[in-house]
């Protein structure tokens, strides 16, 4: 061993221990969370500006996002937690000039379908509905129940199931493959009420029950679009006498929304930045639209409006019949969803054809002939998404 050998390892030494005394000092970053891992995939699929105009226009009802995320021209800086010591997402943006990297995705739209056929106009489409809520025993305590005088039950959990019995054959029969993600009067959820009391019900009907879906959604369906069908009520009172009202109306819900309250929340604030960078609102305005236009043009349904105090839901520009909502439903479902709100269950114009049940042909229900209107629903969704759909060429 030449003799400098020790006096420079002893050098060496010292350097290492003094740079280690220096990082002992520093707060070491904290390891990204894994589920903010997963947003990895969408680096460079998104100028900043297309990043900053969606986060304005659809995903936000406030202006308290700027706490959480930071933008320069390069990057968005996002806090993973609720301080910025919790950690930091960074996310890239692709520059105006190159084409930006085309964002991953487990779903289709609908223009990267195989082309449609006129025989099959939704070849290839998958397609997984949901019926809103869950019916049967369970109507009362998810408060989707009422009855008027001696009239049957109206339960919403038992009629979207109805409406999505009818559709699946009619999607089918012009070539889309169709799950539904109910196909009882039963949860899909294993869980049940932990306890008596209004909380711990509503525990399981929404959040188990929810979840329990997206699962099956995400993980075992994997669909192109998720339909959730539900039918609209305004406030009825007391259930044994609801109150009625003369009008009817429609609108579809699309994710976005999100309040300030609701993007402080850490997972609430993730899964926002899902929807935008997976962009499934492009999606979800594309099939929306055109659905809206079918199902109106078809029933006559006027558009719902929110009353202009309503804070967690906004208008789609050019759209009356499109709302913008952050729903548990819309938001963990990963592909595009359009949650459908048609009719008025205690109105006098649909109650008597909800009370008439599902038929065959025509019948005169207040003095007019009218097809079931459980029919009525489901031919609107099948036909609108078949007009969609052959906008593309055909072969
Ligand atoms: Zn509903």
């Amino acid at each position: 061993m030449p003799a400098s050998a020790k006096p420079l390892g002893l050098l060496f030494a010292l350097i290492a221990l003094a740079v280690g005394i220096f990082f002992l000092g520093q707060p070491r970053p904290k390891p990204l969370p894994p589920e903010w891992k997963s947003l990895e995939i969408y680096q460079r699929t998104i100028t900043r500006n297309e990043f900053e105009t969606l986060l304005n226009t659809v995903f936000t009802t406030g202006s308290a996002w700027h706490d959480a995320i930071t933008l320069s021209e390069m990057k968005a800086t996002i806090r993973v937690g609720r301080s910025p010591a919790d950690g930091l997402f960074h996310l890239h943006f692709s520059s105006p000039d190159t084409p930006a990297t085309p964002s991953p995705r487990p779903w289709r739209s609908t223009r990267e379908l195989p082309p449609p056929s006129r025989e099959k106009p939704l070849n290839g489409l998958k397609i997984a509905i949901d019926p809103g809520h869950i019916g049967g025993a369970w109507a009362k305590m998810e408060e989707r129940w009422l009855r008027f005088g001696g009239g049957s039950p109206v339960m919403e959990g038992d009629m979207t199931l109805q409406v999505a019995q009818l559709l699946k054959p009619l999607l089918e029969k012009h070539g889309a493959s169709v799950s539904l993600v109910r196909s009882s009067n039963e949860p899909v959820t294993q869980l049940r009420p932990s306890g008596p009391g209004k909380e711990a019900e509503r525990q399981f009907y929404r959040t188990a029950e929810i979840h329990a879906r997206a699962r099956l959604v995400n993980e075992t369906l994997k669909p192109d679009l998720v339909l959730c069908l539900h039918f609209n009520a305004e406030a009825w009172g007391d259930p044994t006498q609801p109150t009625l009202i003369d009008r009817t109306h429609l609108h579809l819900i699309l994710n976005g929304a999100y309040t300030d309250e609701e993007l402080f929340l850490p997972d609430q604030r993730l899964a926002m930045l899902k929807k935008l960078l997976s962009r499934t609102h492009e999606e979800e305005i594309l099939v929306g639209s055109q659905l809206a236009t079918t199902f109106s043009e078809i029933t006559g349904l006027p558009p719902y409006q929110y009353p202009a105090d309503t804070k967690n839901a906004l208008p789609v520009p050019n759209q009356p019949y499109l709302w913008t909502r952050n729903l548990l439903a819309n938001r963990l479902y990963d592909c595009p969803v359009i949650y459908l709100e048609p009719y008025v269950m205690n109105s006098t114009i649909d109650y008597p054809r909800l009370q008439a049940g599902d038929y065959d042909g025509i019948r005169e229900i207040n003095g007019k002939p009218q097809i079931s209107i459980f029919r009525e629903y489901a031919n609107a969704i099948a036909q609108g998404l078949i007009v969609q759909n052959l906008k593309q060429p055909t072969f």
